[in-house]
C-alpha cells in the first residue's frame, strides 16, 4: 500500500518490511532503486516534475525523517515508522553479509566512499565492497563502466537529492546491478566525518535538531520543514 503525502507517494511499510523487500529485489536481474524522501524533497517534487518523476517510478518511496510521519499523520492516512535510508542499508548489509554479497558505493567527497568501505567491511565481514567513487564526476559513462565490471549486487547512489534521484531513474538501464538506493549523506556517516545524533535525541526524534546544530548553514533547508507542515495543514483542511 502507497500513502500519499503532498503528491509524493510513501510505501507502508516497516523498517524489517523495507528490507525484507530489498533482500527479494536482490534476487531478481530488473534493476530496481530505492528512494528516501524527507520533506525538503517532496517540497522539491512540487516544483521539479523531473524530480517528481524520479521518485514515483522507484520500486520503493521509504519515509525518511520524521516530518513525513507527521504529515501522514495529520492527513490522516499513518504511514508505520520513520525508515532512514542510513539505517536501511545497514540492515541490508547485515543480511547481505550472510550470503556475501556485494556493495558498490558512489557518492561525497574523494576518498569517503573508500574510507566508508574500510569500516563496513570491518563492521559486517561477509559484506563485499565491490568497488567505490567519489560524486564529483563530470560525465556518467566512465563511471558506469566501472560500475559494471564491478557487477555488484547494491548500489549506493550518495549524490544529493534530488540528483542522484534523477541520475537512477535516467541510468538504471544502463548499469548491471540488482538495486539501487540514493542516500544523501549516507557515506559520510558510514565513514565517520559526520557523525549521526546520539540514540536518545533519535528516540526523541530530534535528529534533526542535532543535526542542525551540528550544521548551522543547514538552516535554509531545514525552513522546508516548517513550509512542508503548512502544506500539509492545507491539504488536510480542503479534505483531500
Ligand atoms: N554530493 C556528491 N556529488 C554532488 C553533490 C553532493 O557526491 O554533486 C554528496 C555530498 O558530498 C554529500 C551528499 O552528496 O556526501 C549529500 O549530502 P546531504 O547531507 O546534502 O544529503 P542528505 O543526507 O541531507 O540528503
Amino acid at each position: 500500500m502507497r500513502i500519499e503525502v503532498l503528491g509524493v507517494e510513501f510505501d507502508a511499510v516497516t523498517m524489517a518490511e523495507a528490507v525484507e523487500r530489498g533482500m527479494s529485489m536482490l534476487q531478481t536481474e530488473k534493476p530496481d532503486y530505492v528512494v528516501t524522501p524527507n520533506p525538503e524533497v517532496v517540497m522539491t517534487c512540487r516544483q521539479d516534475p523531473e524530480a517528481a518523476r524520479a521518485v514515483r517510478e522507484a520500486s520503493m518511496v521509504l519515509p525518511d525523517g520524521i516530518g513525513i510521519i507527521y504529515g501522514a499523520k495529520i492527513l490522516g492516512r499513518p504511514l508505520p515508522e520513520r525508515v532512514p535510508g542510513a539505517d536501511f542499508a545497514l540492515h541490508m548489509f547485515g543480511k547481505m553479509a550472510e550470503t556475501g554479497r556485494s556493495v558498490y558505493l558512489l557518492g561525497a567527497k574523494t576518498g569517503i566512499a573508500e574510507l566508508a568501505g574500510q569500516k563496513l567491511s570491518e563492521r559486517f565481514p561477509g559484506l563485499r565492497i565491490a568497488g567505490t567513487g567519489d560524486g564529483y564526476f563530470k560525465e556518467d559513462g566512465p563511471v558506469i563502466d566501472r560500475i559494471n565490471s564491478a557487477a555488484p549486487d547494491l548500489l549506493l547512489v550518495c549524490l544529493g537529492a534530488p540528483k542522484q534521484e534523477k541520475w537512477m531513474m535516467e541510468n538504471r538501464d544502463k548499469l548491471n546491478v540488482r538495486l539501487m538506493a540514493g542516500l544523501g549523506g549516507s557515506l559520510d556517516v558510514y565513514a565517520g566525518v559526520v557523525e549521526r545524533a546520539p540514540e536518545c535525541w533519535q528516540r526523541m526524534n530530534l535528529e534533526w535538531l542535532y543535526r542542525l546544530k551540528k550544521e548551522p548553514r543547514r538552516i535554509g533547508r531545514m525552513m522546508r520543514l516548517p513550509q512542508f507542515l503548512l502544506c500539509v495543514t492545507g491539504q488536510r483542511l480542503r479534505g483531500k
